[in-house]
């Protein structure tokens, strides 16, 4: 069988693609390593009747009505918006921060009126870099060092495996600081979970007619084997140079999975432990679906150096590698036989709705 595109991978970049080339009416081939589509969004329903995300907790949001509107078309969404607490100082917190985390931490009761002069004092004595070189800097130039110490330090130590000072400081552009009450994990307009789980919404993506799809097969593996004027790449971005200007960092989680013959188990679907306990969050699945058992299902996350690659490590020496990677990725691309796209491929730090914006926007280049 001839098919005009090749596509790596069956995750949210890929089958994206796979669905916008396939509507054009090109024959495409995606090729997966795994057992299951969806990559990293995989979810499944347990035997306790709960949706739990095999990698993780994933919440779709976004500003993009586009890519809202793409993803639309393969599912309804459940309305969800996304609470934290954060443990920290013997209490649950509301996290990110807003007036009434610091009322809480402080023992206080300012106004929102009053929040921005508050942070503005709790900065004025603390040091950093300004402009900010590093994630501690980022936040503390924000916030100061007692909320810093209070929520992220030790949290983005564990998460990350290092020090603070060794991060970009564009990973600390995720979490938002708010001076109003809005205690929401994210202020996006569209927010939501796909209310049949990710992997439907991937399978009924990649179900066309023009979409064939290999599972369990590593694409390293058949390369030879395949012929197609195009091959969309969504693996590890140094595997496909086979390592050529060293390893580049990919950070993992062990997700352990416990569930308990109670109906709930925290207040929201997310807890935060930035400073006790080795795991940094934990997951009461069923309360993104809203999900009734007379069970839960709760997911704890111990960050690991090695695994199943998750997260792009934002340190310097990553990023040096990744721009010279990036410049073979640019000249392949240039050929207009390649396409590389997603966390993993371009060494981004995506969020899923930002996976489907960039592959609609690379794809149409096609
Ligand atoms: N972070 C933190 N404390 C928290 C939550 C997040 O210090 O309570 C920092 C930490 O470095 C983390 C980063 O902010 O890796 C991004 O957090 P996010 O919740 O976006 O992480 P993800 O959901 O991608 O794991």
């Amino acid at each position: 069988m001839n098919y005009d595109v090749i596509i790596v991978g069956a995750g949210l970049s890929g089958s994206t693609a796979a669905r916008v080339l396939a509507e054009k009416g090109k024959k495409v081939l995606v090729v997966e390593k795994h057992r299951h589509v969806a990559g990293h969004c995989h979810d499944y329903r347990n035997e306790y009747g709960i949706t739990v995300h095999t990698y993780g907790p994933h919440i779709f949001h976004t500003n993009d009505a586009a890519a809202w509107k793409f993803a639309s078309r393969f599912t309804d969404f459940h309305f969800f918006q996304h609470r934290v607490l954060s443990y920290a100082d013997g209490q649950l917190i509301p996290f990110p921060i807003n007036a009434d985390t610091i009322n809480q931490v402080f023992g206080i009761s300012i106004g929102v009126d009053e929040v921005e002069g508050f942070l503005a004092s709790q900065v004025a004595h603390s040091s950093f870099n300004s402009p900010p070189k590093n994630f501690r800097d980022a936040v503390v130039s924000q916030i100061g060092k007692r909320l810093y110490s209070t929520f992220f330090e030790e949290y983005t130590r564990k998460q990350w495996g290092r020090d603070p000072e060794l991060l970009s400081p564009e990973v600390a552009k995720r979490i938002p600081v708010r001076t109003n009450r809005d205690g929401r994990y994210f202020s996006d307009h569209y927010q939501g979970i796909p209310a049949r789980g990710y992997t439907a919404m991937i399978d009924s993506m990649l179900d066309h007619p023009n979409i064939s799809l290999m599972l369990g097969t590593d694409w390293f593996d058949i390369r030879e084997d395949l012929d197609a004027k195009t091959t969309i790449f969504t693996g590890e971005l140094d595997r496909f140079f086979d390592y050529k200007f060293g390893k580049l960092e990919y950070r993992s989680l062990d997700l352990v999975l416990k569930t308990l013959d109670q109906e709930s188990y925290q207040n929201v679907a997310v807890v935060n432990y930035p400073n006790d306990y080795d795991w940094t969050r934990i997951t009461e699945y069923k309360k993104f679906l809203d999900e009734k058992s007379p069970w839960t299902t709760v997911c704890f996350e111990y960050p690991k150096q090695e695994g199943e690659p998750f997260y792009v490590v934002m340190t310097d020496d990553n990023m040096a590698k990744r721009d010279k990677y990036m410049q073979e990725v640019e000249k392949l691309e240039a050929s207009g036989s390649w396409l590389f796209i997603g966390r993993l491929a371009e060494y981004k730090y995506y969020n899923m709705d930002q996976v489907i914006s960039a592959t609609l926007q690379k794809v149409a280049r096609l």
